[in-house]
């Protein structure tokens, strides 16, 4: 089986579907090597999470992705969402194929992108590190 059941379920059931109307972030990031596009959207209460949603143009996995992400960041203060990792979302879905790795470091960007939007709106301070990879092409970490 190439794909785990967990993928295979949020692939065909995906949760939060959509676009939040006047998000307090949006995050839009792309891949060129299988041309996924991920839009995810939130909307922050007192510094946490309320709600999460995404579009996503993409392969299967992307889709899967972006779905679980959603749900793991819900809930959790805007700064545990920026720790989560590409790892710990593959992690949930119980694996990916190893090609398809990508398509998970794609919600991972999707989510810190929504946050940088999120932290330049309401003029919140940060080091711009924690987004290195976002916009730093040195470190881009998308296989080639
Ligand atoms: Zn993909």
């Amino acid at each position: 089986m190439l794909y785990s059941e967990k993928v295979m379920d949020h692939f065909r059931n995906p949760r939060n579907v959509g676009e939040i109307e006047n998000p307090d972030g949006v995050g839009e990031v792309g891949n060129a090597k299988c041309g996924d596009i991920m839009r995810i959207t939130l909307k922050v209460e007192d510094g946490v999470i309320a709600d999460a949603k995404f579009t996503t143009f993409g392969c299967g996995s992307a889709i899967a992705t972006s779905s679980i992400a959603t749900e793991m960041i819900m809930g959790k203060p805007v700064e545990e969402a920026l720790e989560l990792s590409n790892r710990a979302v593959v992690e949930a879905l119980d694996g990916l194929p190893t090609h398809k790795i990508h398509c998970s470091v794609l919600a991972e960007e999707a989510v810190k992108a929504a946050v940088k939007d999120y932290y330049d709106k309401n003029n919140i301070t940060y080091d711009p590190k924690i987004f290195c990879g976002l916009e730093c092409g040195s470190c881009h970490h998308h296989g080639e």
